[in-house]
């Protein structure tokens, strides 16, 4: 770690050393950049990936040296600090600097806040009971599995992706877990019906109890530690673990604080750029116009967003004026399930089912005014690789060729 004081201004300063800072700071190398930069994180560990803290780093089938970004050594070799465990807490735009909690000020002329999301807690009493977690970094999933020994019975809140995911690990290290879900379906806020009844479905037949409609009243604790969540009916569902997924705030305060503009994260135009000078906003925190929901501003949270608006960043401080226009893309496993997806399905009007659902393979076509506009493929890799040149170009096709497995996507997209 660079000590600060021998580090007081940098030409990129990038708060926040999760996916997107990451790749700010290797694409920034790679375009030839050759000022210097600084990576500030919160977290102890150089930049990991996220997306096996609720897959294969949970069940412990990949070490987290497996899961590094970059080898360890990667960042001093390409002359990039790393100021690790250090949390910024405001922003002066006007004297181009930061400063950290332990009351360090870093200079920049070029800040990239690349600061992710904290993950959204329960308000309700028992939401700090020990045995209660989120799944948001290394530490969080550290703690679980220290736990892991003296669980039989874990109640995950929350049935989006990543609680589905824990449900899935810990299901197969043999918890008996119960998945709790406001909505009425589970996936609700990602996915098409048919895709959230299908994932229902083969959670309840690996033995999940998935509860729809229940809304938590709070968390009964013993001695301090969790050890059940009481439904608002009043039924008591015991249980020594609690998963809490219920999604992310973005990490923005400082930010907005500054001045920039935003609220649900902070607004960034085509090139990243935030309405303050010099300061750009990257992944899970940027609020952005995307082509792909129809120029509805949003934010992604997902690797791919993290990455592509990394490189668009730094093309553009290399004098590379590309805009932000990615198709978004994503996965998840469950089980032995592995789905992929492409494109954003908000706003959809119709959906086609292309395959078997039955026989754990088929994709989910969704539509707007009959242009393909997203697809979840599940064990389907051919329709997912396929189907991107459908949504990057909005093709209109025939919903019952889509629908056909015979016909190849690719013999749908307009080229062919
Ligand atoms: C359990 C889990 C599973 C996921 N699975 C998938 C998946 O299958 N596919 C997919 O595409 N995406 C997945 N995602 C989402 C993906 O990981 C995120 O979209 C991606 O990590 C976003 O990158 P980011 O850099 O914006 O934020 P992050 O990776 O969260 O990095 C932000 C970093 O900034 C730090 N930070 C925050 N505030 C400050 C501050 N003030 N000062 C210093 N540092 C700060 C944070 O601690 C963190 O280290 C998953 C996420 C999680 C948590």
């Amino acid at each position: 770690m660079v000590a600060p004081s021998s580090a007081p201004l940098y030409d990129v300063l990038i708060v926040g050393a999760g996916h997107a800072g990451a790749q700010a700071a290797v694409s920034l190398r790679q375009v030839g950049f050759a000022g210097t930069i600084a990576l500030v994180g919160d977290e102890p560990d150089p930049p990991y990936e996220r997306p096996p803290l609720s897959k294969d780093y949970l069940s412990g089938e990949k070490s987290f040296e497996r899961i590094l970004i970059r080898p360890a050594t990667f960042w001093a070799e390409r002359g990039i600090d790393l100021l690790l465990g250090r949390r910024v807490v405001s922003v002066d735009p006007a004297r181009h600097a930061v400063a950290t909690a332990d009351g360090v000020a870093i200079g920049y002329r070029l800040l990239v806040w690349a600061a992710g999301g904290r993950p959204r807690r329960l308000t309700c009493s028992g939401h700090s009971a020990a045995g209660v977690h989120s799944v948001r970094d290394r530490a969080d999933v550290d703690r679980m599995a220290a736990e892991l020994d003296r669980v039989s019975r874990v109640v995950v809140i929350g049935g989006g992706y990543i609680g589905l995911e824990a449900a899935a690990v810990l299901t197969k290290l043999g918890k008996a877990v119960t998945v709790l879900e406001a909505l009425d379906r589970v996936l609700a806020r990602v996915a098409g019906e048919p895709l959230s009844y299908f994932f229902e479905q083969r959670h309840r037949d690996h033995g999940v109890d998935v509860r729809l409609g229940a809304q938590v009243a709070c968390i009964e604790e013993r001695d301090g530690a969790a050890c059940g969540v009481r439904l608002a009916g009043g039924e008591l569902i015991p249980c020594e673990m609690v998963i809490v997924g219920i999604g992310i705030e973005p990490a923005v305060a400082p930010l907005l604080d500054a001045g920039a503009a935003g609220g649900n994260g902070v607004l960034v135009d085509a090139f990243c750029r935030t309405s303050l000078p010099d300061i750009y906003a990257i992944g899970d925190c940027a609020a952005h116009a995307n082509a792909f929901a129809a120029g509805a501003t949003i934010r992604l949270e997902s690797v791919q967003n993290a990455t592509d608006q990394a490189g668009t960043v730094a093309r553009f401080v290399h004098g590379e004026e590309k805009p932000y226009v990615a198709v978004p893309w994503f996965w998840s496993n469950q089980y032995d399930l592995k789905l992929q997806t492409v494109g954003l399905s908000t706003g959809h009007d119709q959906t086609v089912l292309r395959g078997d659902p039955d026989r754990s393979s088929f994709s989910l076509i969704y539509l707007r005014a009959g242009a393909v506009i997203a697809l979840d493929c599940v064990n389907a890799t051919r329709d997912y690789v396929q189907g991107r040149a459908l949504v990057q170009s909005g093709a209109v096709v025939d919903p019952a060729l889509l629908g056909d497995p015979a016909v190849p996507l690719k013999a749908l997209a307009p080229a062919a």
